[in-house]
Parts: C-alpha cells; structure tokens; sequence
C-alpha cells in the first residue's frame, strides 16, 4: 500500500484501510492508496503550518525559492520515463499524452521558478508626509484538490503557483489517480524542499477530501473538479471566510463560420474532443456551425472521426480508455440518449481488437442537430462525444454559445478578423481562441471560467495573486 507524504516522509495512513487503484486499459486492479481521513488531513496541515509562519520555507528568499522550484523542474525532466509511465498506467493515458502531461508539469514549475522574486508591490501617491507602499504575502497555508484526468500538469499548475507565492502546500490528489503526484512530492524533498512545504494526503473525497476543505489552519482552497463538489468546497470555506479558486466543467464550444479556413480547422476541432477521451475540462464539445457550411463541416470532421482507433495505453492510439467503469456508464448513457431521441449519428470511431474487454473504452461519435436544450449540449459528457448544432449568423451563434451554464473556453474559427473579435468578446468565457484551440496548455495563460465553470484563475503569473494577499502599508514620515 502506498502512503501519504507528510513532512518529507512517507506516513502510513491512520486508518490503515486502503483504496484499489485500477489501470483503465485492463480494468484490474495494480496498486493501493492509504484511505486518508481528517486526523491524516490534520497532521499534515500541522506540518505546512510548521514550515510557515517563521519556518524554514517562510525564511527562504524568493531567490531560493524560485531556485528549488527549478531543481524540481529539472528533476522531473529526469525522471520523465518513470513518471510518463506511472500517469499512463495510472489514467490509462496514451504514450504521447502521458509524455506531454510530464513535460507540461516540469515546465509548470520551470516557469513559476522564475516568477517568484518577481513578485511585488508598488509605491501609492498618498498625502504629502506619507509614504504608502503595498506587499503580496502568502496566505501561509493552501488546500489543493486535484481531479484524475490530469494530476501532474493540475498539480504544477496550481501546486507550483503557490509555492512560487510562498505558501506551504497540502495537496489531496484524486482517489483513482494520484501515483505521479506522491513521487513528484519525494523528488521535491530530494531537491532540499524543507520539511512540510509539501505534503499530500491520499483518500476518497469525501473523507481526505472533505477533510481539507473543513480543515482548521488552512487560509486558502484550491479546488479542481465538478461543479458539484465545488459548490461543496465553497459552502464549507464560505464558513470560515477562506478565499477560494474554483476550476470546475466546462461545455465549450467550437464557432465555425462558414469563410473557416476547414483545412486548419478541423483536425483541430477533432483533437480537442478525443484528448485525454475527452476527459477535458476544456475539451471542445460542442460544434456550432455557420448553416451554409454545416453538412461540409460535418462530412470533413466525420471523416476523421470514422478512422479514429481506441485502445490500451501502451499501444499509443488516437484515444485511450476511460477511468473507470461509472464514466463509461455515463458516456454510453448519453450515446443511448441520443438514439432514443432519433439524434443523428454522423460517424464514430472503433476500438482496437486488442483492447482488453475488462478495459473502458468508448468510442469517439459525433451527433448532430443536438438542440439547444438537450442533455447532450448542455450537460458535461467527459468522454469523446461532439454534438454538432447550425446557427444562422453572428447573433445566433453568440447565442449559442451562450447558452450553457458553463464557460470556460471558446475557439471561433473564420478568417474575418473584425469577426473573430467581435464573437471574442460576446462570448462568456474565461479563454477564447480564434483560429486555434487550447494553445498547446499554454502555461503562461491564465486560466479559469465564468458562471459555472468557477472563478479565481490559475496558470501564468496572474495565478500569484490569487495565492497571495495584498498588504498595504502607510507611514507617516512627516
Ligand atoms: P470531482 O469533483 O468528483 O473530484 C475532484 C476532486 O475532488 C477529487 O480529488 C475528489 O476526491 C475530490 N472530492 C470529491 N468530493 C469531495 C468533497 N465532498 N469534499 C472535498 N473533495 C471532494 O471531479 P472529477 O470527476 O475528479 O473531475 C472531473 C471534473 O473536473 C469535470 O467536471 C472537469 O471539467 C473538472 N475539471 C476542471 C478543470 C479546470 O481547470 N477548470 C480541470 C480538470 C477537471
């Protein structure tokens, strides 16, 4: 079994009961996680609590900082093999996604390295014989909870972000993926972390989870997941008066207008549906469509949908398996939807005769004249589901893309430039892309929703100030 790793060590979980990790390829079980609770939550906090407020992390210059920061980079550049391997067997991701979510977490920590003697005040004109000045200081201690379908880059994504600020760290990872965190956290002590800057606690939510966000001594939450736990997380904190960032679901649509450069498009628009099986927060799932151009974008997505192939991880398909078998559950529950409602299947994908049976495969479809208020264009699937839905104009496709509780991120796609601005700025979300989609991760963007999709941003250097708290500071010199 494995432990948690609390105080640079590893710490045998209080209950001694134990959580089944299953590899998504097989569907078998090949590991198993300390079942956290709130006394291992506790421990753990103590110990951030240690290394700040005058600890050893809090003595450290943000020149010392920033340098840990990059030996850890460093260091998990090369450990890349092994960590590429524990995430793929871990999430059941293909080769290639598993090698780009290492390299991704390594430069999430590269970049925030640099960032953190970079952060500073500034000097306020005041009354004359007063000089005011203002701080961005840690909020000492930050609660991070991580969903499975990307630990390591949401792991250096908000983890290496508040560090970079100063903070100590308590880091509850997802119960079906979190090996790659507990290893990136001893490659941390390695590099001469000290004790209790980084601590994780293993377990289900609603026991380690629940815990942290309830916890006594944490001054900030960070949370990544569901709308519905978010709003748990938010109610909790709310009773303490803790500061929070939510980065929730999202339902976000691709705007393809008819004068589209499609050649660009399209493999474009088909990556961010099957990415990580569409177990994307962002992931492109909705495909709205300039009326004119709409059979010719169906036909030209659809091609590349039909010759998709799912399989295992190591064999390093287009698409790999779900996590778990409740999420193919859900997925094959809204392709059922679809049929029984008539909807037009306009291609799928096929899984590979080597996929093992007890695996969780779906496969990539692509549904059309999805209305607007379907389960399917407004609910999150989290699998490789488009629904396609055609919009008359401009107005109409604002719309739209308006019209779902989330929004986190948009691509538009036409090469009117006045166009493409216009669309930018009426749709309500916390990204958009015109003529591309997701910037390769882009670590330097800051990142995070509107409406239900949350609020707070992580990512790029805006994320500092949400992991710290502004002081402002008035003397009278006379
Ligand atoms: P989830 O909300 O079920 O779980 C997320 C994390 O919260 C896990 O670590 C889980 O153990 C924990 N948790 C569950 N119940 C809890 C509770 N009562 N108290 C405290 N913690 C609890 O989400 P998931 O299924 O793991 O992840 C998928 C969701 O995450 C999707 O909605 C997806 O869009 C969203 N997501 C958002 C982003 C983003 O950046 N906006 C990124 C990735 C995933």
């Amino acid at each position: 079994m494995t432990t948690h790793f609390i105080n640079n060590e590893r710490v045998a979980g209080s209950s001694g009961e134990s959580i089944p990790v299953l590899d998504p390829s097989d569907g078998q079980v090949f590991a198993h996680l300390a079942r956290g609770n709130a006394e291992d939550i506790r421990k753990a906090v103590a110990a951030a609590r240690e290394a700040t407020d005058g600890g050893a992390w809090s003595r450290l210059a943000p020149m010392q900082r920033g340098r840990l920061l990059h030996k850890l980079s460093e260091s998990i550049l090369a450990h890349h093999d092994e960590l590429t391997h524990l995430e793929m067997r871990d999430c059941g991701k293909p080769v290639k996604q598993a090698k780009a979510d290492t390299t991704a977490v390594a430069r999430y920590f590269e970049y925030y390295a640099g960032a953190c003697d970079k952060l500073h005040g500034d000097t306020i004109p005041y009354t004359p014989g007063f000089a005011v000045m203002t701080f961005y200081e840690p909020h000492g201690v930050t609660g991070h909870i991580i969903p499975w379908n990307y630990p390591m880059q949401i792991f250096g994504r908000s983890v290496g972000g508040a560090l970079a600020a100063g903070n100590a760290c308590v880091v509850k990872p997802a119960e079906d993926a979190c090996l790659s965190l507990l290893r990136i956290a001893e490659l941390a002590a390695a590099c001469g972390f000290p004790d209790g800057a980084l601590n994780i606690v293993t377990g289900y939510g609603h026991e380690a989870g629940q815990g942290l966000a309830d916890a006594v001594g944490i001054d900030h939450i960070s949370f990544t997941g569901s709308a519905r736990v978010g709003t748990i997380i938010a109610q909790s904190a709310a009773t303490r008066h803790l500061p929070v960032t939510l980065e929730l679901g999202g339902k976000s649509p691709q705007i393809v207008f008819a004068d589209a450069d499609l050649d660009e498009a399209v493999p474009v628009i088909v990556n961010a549906i099957i990415q990580n099986a569409g177990q994307t927060c962002s992931a492109g799932s909705r495909l709205l469509v300039e009326a004119s151009a709409y059979e010719r974008v169906l036909e030209a997505v659809g091609q590349r949908i039909n010759a998709l192939k799912v399989g295992p991880a190591a064999m390093d398909l287009d698409v790999g398996p779900l996590i778990r078998a409740n999420q193919l559950e859900r997925v094959n529950g809204f392709l059922s939807g679809a049929k029984a409602a008539n909807l037009r299947t306009i291609a799928q994908g096929s899984i590979a005769t080597e996929a093992p049976a007890t695996g969780f495969y779906a496969k990539p479809t692509l549904i059309a004249d999805v209305p607007v208020d379907a389960k399917l264009a407004q609910d999150e699937v989290f699998g490789p589901v488009l629904s396609a839905m055609s919009f008359k104009d401009e107005a109409d496709a604002v719309r739209l893309a308006n019209a779902t509780e989330y929004g986190l991120v948009a691509g538009v796609w036409t090469e009117n430039g006045g166009r493409g601005m216009r669309m930018a700025r009426a749709v309500k979300s916390g990204q958009v892309f015109i003529n591309n989609y997701g910037a390769g991760g882009g670590v330097e963007l800051p990142f995070g929703g509107v409406k239900s999709s949350g609020y707070g941003r992580e990512k790029g250097f805006e994320a500092l100030y949400g992991f710290s708290v502004l002081k402002t500071v008035v003397v009278k010199h006379g």
